[in-house]
């Protein structure tokens, strides 16, 4: 051997024990046979299949995660074709049946004519990154929901309300559906903290918010927490005669809890005072003022005495 063949096949060794001794995998794809020219030895610590079992794409395209295969293959396709680096991410089947994330770093090379000759790239096991971004997401899911809950009560707040009247209102102006609303709020709550304690106070809240959340029975029938004592109920497609059915019924079960309330003029226990309306909202009409309008209502069940119900007309 001459002494440059020396140096050089002593060079390739040098980056052979360079590639199979990182965590990235290297591999090579002849471009016109497709299939695999080289795989690093890591490969099969990572997934448990052996180095000489990748043979062509296809071996690489059938250990892709079933979801992430279509995508992934005809992404890479492309790329190649168009002669651009690219990289991707999926789920690669191992031996025994799980997955492991990958990000495979993909380089296509070219001859002297210009034309794709082969692909090379690294896989990367991404499995870590990928569970702390799933937990990630799902943290936030989490504070999104509890970003709409009220912790006191558990029933939705104020803002999820501001966004289902708004949905429900859309929705019901284009379907040309009555939609109801009912504001509720407890009939001297103030003595009642006086009273009780704030502790008592809010435990008492918990337990008309539980009362009334059973009077929504329908699917999309909504109660939440509008502020303080008060709450709402959000009735899509429920014209004024059913509405005023289920003031009733959130009267009775608040009445069912027969809370001790012996500072009400009331009555002895806990009550509340209801006001209702329904509308079939038209162009122009403003959800806001019409919310106004609802709670003008329980105004007048507050002056007409309280534990009643003031409807329109
Ligand atoms: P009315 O019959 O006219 O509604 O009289 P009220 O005393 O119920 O109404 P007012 O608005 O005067 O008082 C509401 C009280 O509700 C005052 C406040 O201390 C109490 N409150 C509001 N939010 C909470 C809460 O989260 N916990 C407790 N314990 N009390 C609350
Ligand atoms: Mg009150
Ligand atoms: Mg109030």
């Amino acid at each position: 051997m001459t002494d440059s063949a020396n140096e050089m096949e002593s060079d390739s060794a040098v980056y052979k024990t360079l590639l199979e001794s990182t965590k990235a995998i290297p591999w090579k794809i002849d471009w016109q046979t497709m299939q695999f020219a080289y795989v690093g030895p890591q490969i099969e610590e990572l997934l448990g299949w052996a180095q000489s079992s990748w043979a062509s794409v296809q071996d690489w395209a059938e250990r892709i995660h079933p979801e992430d295969r279509e995508r992934v293959v005809n992404y890479c396709v492309a790329q190649s074709k168009a002669g651009t680096d690219h990289e991707a991410d999926y789920r690669a089947l191992t031996s025994n049946g799980g997955y492991v994330w990958i990000r495979d770093v993909v380089h296509v090379v070219r001859n002297g004519q210009g034309e794709v000759e082969a692909l090379v790239g690294f896989m990367f096991d991404i499995s870590e990154r990928k569970k702390t971004e799933e937990a990630l997401i799902s943290l936030q899911k989490e504070l999104e929901a509890l970003s709409y809950k009220d912790c006191l009560t558990g029933v939705p707040n104020r803002r999820m309300f501001d966004s289902i009247l708004e949905v429900e209102w859309e929705r019901a102006r284009r379907n040309n559906q009555p939609l109801s609303v009912i504001m509720i709020d407890i009939d001297f709550f103030k003595q009642y903290n006086d009273h009780y304690g704030h502790i008592q106070g809010d435990s008492c809240l918990k337990r008309v918010g539980q009362a009334l959340n059973s009077a929504a029975t329908r699917a999309r029938d909504f109660l939440g927490r509008y502020g303080g004592e008060e709450f709402v109920l959000v009735l899509p497609e429920t014209d004024e005669a059913s509405a005023c059915k289920v003031a009733e019924r959130c009267q009775q079960l608040v009445l069912k809890e027969q809370i001790v309330h012996e500072k009400s003029s009331a009555g002895r226990i806990v009550t509340i005072s209801l006001g209702v309306g329904t509308i079939i909202p038209a162009h122009g009409d403003d959800p806001t003022e019409f919310v106004a309008e609802v709670d003008r209502r329980l105004y007048q069940a507050k002056q007409g005495g309280r534990n009643r119900i003031v409807r329109g007309g």
